[in-house]
């Protein structure tokens, strides 16, 4: 296995499975404990982390048709006890993440460029609802394979030939990286809709989970005493999950560094102007954004 952003094949591994959660998802008839294996990576040259096994274009269908409706959250409760109608509906209505998302991405575009975009496209953005008039003036645009109408304000492209017709200054993208099987070729894809002046954005979780045991304790003490949550079931999910393999592949399956994503950015040709860590509020608590603005060298 190498690497997939830097090529060493050199890497770290731990033994894991699929998570219950996705497998449901992804098959047709799913049986727990029938698990499929899989490997989480680690490259210790540019500090990616990834699983090794990388989900078709029709399993990440599968996975993230109708996203977090009621069928999804039934099917994720009956796995992950804690992950209650309250949850996915306040992970829907997010307004407070919206806000700090907004916050970073317009500190971000000023510090970098001394113009307003007047084209602007966010790739993967739902219902176009990130978008504020700093980050685009003139036109807004959303490139979405779920293909839900978007807001007021906000034009819906329908296929990438339909993204390569207009000459954006700013292309968005927003949590999207970590879910995607084939990140490079994503960033070919992007390279092919930008011009010579576009600016670029990319945001992830920064995340590395060969580093985040005492950060997750912490984090999941939090949970523990959160009263959203009924202590009984979160007993049972901790016990199940203590008999668990290492971190289970659930919908994150690529993990970003600062250094990681640069290399990542640069090896597909173009510059990085600016890359940013940033803690953001959420509803379930405070989480680390990473950041980076680059542009066609
Ligand atoms: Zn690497």
């Amino acid at each position: 296995m190498k690497c997939m952003i830097c090529g060493n094949d050199n890497l770290e591994y731990r033994d894991t499975v699929i998570s219950d959660f996705v497998m449901d998802r992804i098959s047709e008839d799913f049986v727990p404990g029938k698990n499929r294996k899989t490997r989480l990576c680690y490259c210790p040259e540019c500090t990616f982390a990834f699983y090794e096994y990388r989900m078709t274009d029709e399993e990440q269908g599968r996975l993230y048709r109708n996203y977090r409706d009621e069928e999804y959250q039934k099917t994720r409760e009956k796995y992950e006890y804690w992950y209650t109608p309250k949850i996915n509906e306040a992970l829907n209505n997010d307004r407070l993440a919206l806000a700090e998302q907004r916050r970073v991405i317009e500190r971000m575009l000023s510090e970098n460029s001394d113009k307003i975009p007047e084209v602007s496209l966010d790739w993967g953005g739902n219902e176009g609802r990130t978008f504020t008039r700093k980050m685009g003036n003139r036109a807004r645009y959303v490139f979405d394979i779920s293909n839900i109408p978007t807001i007021k304000g906000v034009k819906s492209l329908s296929s990438f030939e339909e993204v390569k017709k207009h000459n954006y200054d700013f292309i968005m993208c927003n949590m999207m990286f970590e879910h995607l099987s084939h990140p490079v070729e994503m960033l070919e894809q992007f390279w092919e809709a930008g011009g010579p002046d576009t600016l670029y954005y990319i945001e992830v979780p920064s995340e590395n989970p060969f580093m985040v045991n005492k950060f997750s304790i912490k984090k999941n003490l939090k949970l523990l005493v959160n009263s959203k949550y009924s202590n009984t079931r979160l007993a049972k999910y901790y016990l199940k999950r203590r008999k668990e393999p290492f971190m289970p592949m659930a919908e994150h399956i690529n993990f970003y560094t600062p250094k990681s994503i640069r290399t990542m950015v640069e090896n597909a040709g173009f510059t990085v102007l600016d890359v940013q860590e940033n803690v953001e509020k959420a509803v379930l608590g405070d989480a680390t954004v990473l950041s980076i603005m680059f542009k066609k060298k």
